[in-house]
């Protein structure tokens, strides 16, 4: 049974160093883009009788089944051949199926542990998703087999993406070593000229001598632009990459989803249903076309400098808010950058965060909630999120200063700039608004995690730990808060200006903060340090004392309660999530009747940022009974940027709004009311004609109380007024 089994082996690798040359020499014929003798030399494979060469003849010819069946039964028949199994996952995985090509992958490993191809094939799977892993596997592969130039080619790509442009040109160095026909080495070489607004990169020639259709070079290009947000750009090069090979689907997909996100959905159209039809049906293909039907669903409203595409089903709840919110961040913007925009401005909502997340594929990050390409902003609806969990206002300021750096910089600024800014404005509008400091952030303080300000912008892309996208934004934007507090707010701006000459981190640092990096690194360090020093040493205390106060609540011991939460409330002020000591002081203060003392605890909530509606209404409930109707307005108002999908929100602060005499305030929320198509139609249009008698707008109030009476024909309020005002 042994030897058997053995000599079986033996035979497969006489058999596949043969046939390996054959392939070989197809493949080399496709790769110098004489396409038609490859096809017929894949079609000469395609009646061998091996099941592995008609798997790689069909593969070759694009006829993607036929291969996947003759990879199984190549499988089947060479169950141990670990290199079968790696091009059947290669296959796979440009199949759209990097799950089971992973399998494969694994299974190949399992066989031979330092399999060169298996371990790129996971590196390749890792680098779809932006893992740190990517790198290591493609570092392992590179050592398994020093002639792979393929995983050099990797770490190349990986290098670029991660803004490491040395190390990029080390690898593209070492590919072409091996092979000075590496042209996906070239292809990164030339990308980086083009990054750099080199048009004539010798790379060019080099790769089209080797292969005159060699459209991959310009979709490279495409693919990085569109990393480093220069979408239009982008848009160019994956156009270019198609007239040299109008066969490149996946050049194709992608300038379809591009061209949807600068808002060009027709031609965008036709693109992807070119794709689809070519059986080219990657995810990103598929549900781009998906987003384009549903945008039936949605509707648009233009103004001077808005365009806004919100869904039927709430758009008239959502529109006001989002047009006056959209309009004052424009105009802060024009003054705070000095410089007006060109065009409106675009902002799509979606209700449903699974579309949303279709305008982000394919690009690094933690999940987001808004994005922004230049122009066009896509973002969560509050009703794609849960309660209290998203600031919709914060992060339409947010995307709005995207929309102006990317602009100001035509979109050549690394990207932990113009997230430190963008985090930087939301704290700018509101003390209130922008993150808190978080558990992670105080841990990878501790720890000594954060990076140094040249490197930051890898902390974006390929996360070494779990945490790290999220404390990245974070480190960002306290970097940007510390410079306009150092330097000015202008300073900012002058930084602005250099990054637009592609300048780089440690450049614009050096000639705009007059500090070598790694001293700019030392002095930001000790000042977030000594702002967040005593919450970062009482953190393990906080935590555990926080834990046992849990419980005390729990069991209802208010006393114990209230005297435990005071003591270790200041300890880390900034936390207002979940289980939070402010709320637990709350209720226990109310259940020995001191609402004064509740009230105030929950203020001191929400002007740190707390954002839990039901803790937001009772506090205004509160401050209502104790006739401080102006503060409970403005508790209810915070409610309006956080969920405002809340028809008892909406009754309770037009109420508030009319008793101060803020008429114009109270119609806004009643139409609000009855955007939200509540049950009760007639006592929401009665208060609605109220708030439009007291505004003097009379037409208007006749109407109302029309329409409350045609939901109740027997409404005495209603009847009463109406009377009133027909006299
Ligand atoms: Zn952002």
């Amino acid at each position: 049974m042994r030897i058997k089994h053995n000599l079986l082996f033996f035979l497969c690798g006489i058999s596949f160093s043969l046939s390996g040359a054959v392939v070989e020499n197809c493949r080399d014929l496709s790769r110098r883009g004489r396409l038609s003798e490859a096809a017929r030399c894949y079609e000469k494979l395609a009646v061998s009788r091996d099941p592995y060469l008609r798997a790689e003849a069909f593969w070759g010819l694009q006829r993607y089944q036929e291969a996947n069946e003759q990879f199984r039964a190549a499988v089947k028949l060479g169950p141990k051949n670990a290199y079968y199994k790696v091009r059947w996952g290669r296959l796979l995985l440009e199949r759209f199926n990097p799950q089971e090509a992973a399998s494969l992958f694994e299974e190949a490993l399992a066989i031979d542990k330092n399999h060169p191809g298996a371990l790129l094939g996971l590196a390749l799977v890792a680098s779809e998703n932006f893992e740190n892993k990517a790198v290591e596997l493609a570092e392992k592969a590179a050592l398994a087999d020093p002639t792979l130039v393929e995983a050099r080619e990797l770490l190349a790509r990986l290098a670029l993406e991660d803004n490491n442009p040395q190390k990029a040109i080390e690898e593209c160095g070492k590919a072409l070593a091996i092979s000075p026909q590496a042209l996906d080495a070239m292809a990164i070489r030339a990308t980086m000229d083009w990054l750099n607004d080199r048009p004539d990169t010798p790379w060019l020639n080099r790769i089209l001598a080797i292969n005159p259709v060699y459209g991959e070079v310009y979709a490279t290009a495409g693919r990085f632009l569109v990393l480093n947000r220069r979408y239009e750009e982008g848009v160019r090069f994956y156009r270019k990459a198609l007239e040299l090979n109008p066969r490149l689907w996946e050049a194709r997909s992608e300038l379809g989803v591009n061209l949807m996100r600068l808002g060009l959905d027709q031609e965008a159209r036709t693109h992807l249903e070119l794709c689809y039809t070519n059986d080219y049906r990657s995810a990103a293909t598929v549900n781009s076309l998906r987003l384009l039907d549903s945008y039936k669903n949605f509707v648009t409203l233009k103004s001077d400098n808005t365009i806004l595409k919100l869904h039927k089903k709430e758009v008239e709840l959502l529109r006001p808010y989002l047009e006056a919110e959209l309009k004052r961040a424009i105009r802060t913007y024009e003054q705070k950058y000095k410089m007006r925009l060109a065009q409106p401005v675009q902002v799509e909502v979606y209700p449903d965060h699974e579309d949303f997340v279709v305008r982000t594929l394919g690009m690094p990050g933690l999940e987001a909630l808004g994005v922004s390409f230049g122009y066009s902003v896509a973002m969560d609806s509050p009703s794609a999120r849960r309660p209290g969990s998203f600031h919709w206002a914060s992060t339409v300021w947010h995307e709005l200063s995207h929309v102006f750096v990317l602009t100001a910089t035509r979109h050549r600024v690394p990207r932990w700039f113009t997230e430190g800014m963008a985090v930087h404005e939301e704290t700018a509008v509101s003390p209130e608004w922008g993150d808190r400091l978080s558990p992670n952030v105080i841990l990878a303080i501790q720890e000594k995690r954060l990076l140094p300000v040249a490197q930051l912008d890898r902390g974006f892309v390929r996360p070494t730990y779990p945490a790290q996208v999220p404390v990245s934004y974070f480190q960002a934007g306290q970097i940007c808060d510390y410079i306009a507090r150092q330097w000015g707010d202008e300073k900012l701006l002058d930084m602005i200006h250099s990054f637009a000459q592609l300048k780089t981190t440690p450049e614009v640092v050096e000639q705009q903060l007059g500090l070598k990096p790694e001293e700019f690194d030392r002095r930001f360090l000790a000042w977030l340090k000594a702002g967040t020093r005593k919450t970062v040493q009482s953190f393990a205390e906080w935590n555990k004392r926080l834990h046992a106060l849990a419980q005390l609540a729990a069991s209802a011991k208010y006393d114990e309660v209230i005297r435990e939460g005071r003591a270790i409330r200041d300890l880390y002020p900034d936390y207002v999530e979940a289980g939070n000591v402010y709320e637990f002081l709350a209720e226990a203060y109310l259940a020995k009747n001191d609402k004064a003392a509740a009230a105030a605890e929950l203020e001191r909530y929400a002007s740190i940022g707390g954002r839990n509606p039901a803790a937001l209404k009772k506090l205004a409930a509160l401050l209502e009974e104790l006739d401080r109707k102006k503060d409970a307005a403005a508790a209810l108002h915070r409610l309006n940027y956080v969920y405002p999908m809340d028809e008892e929100l909406h009754r309770r602060l037009g109420d508030l709004c009319l008793s101060a005499g803020n008429a114009q305030g109270a119609i806004g929320e009643y139409q609000a009311l009855l955007a939200l198509k509540p049950l009760d139609q007639a006592a929401a249009h009665f208060s609605l004609a109220k708030a439009y008698r007291a505004a003097n707008q009379l037409d208007q109030a006749r109407e109302h109380l029309l329409l409350a009476l045609e939901a109740a024909p027997g409404y005495k309020p209603a009847q009463k007024l109406l009377l009133e005002l027909v006299h």
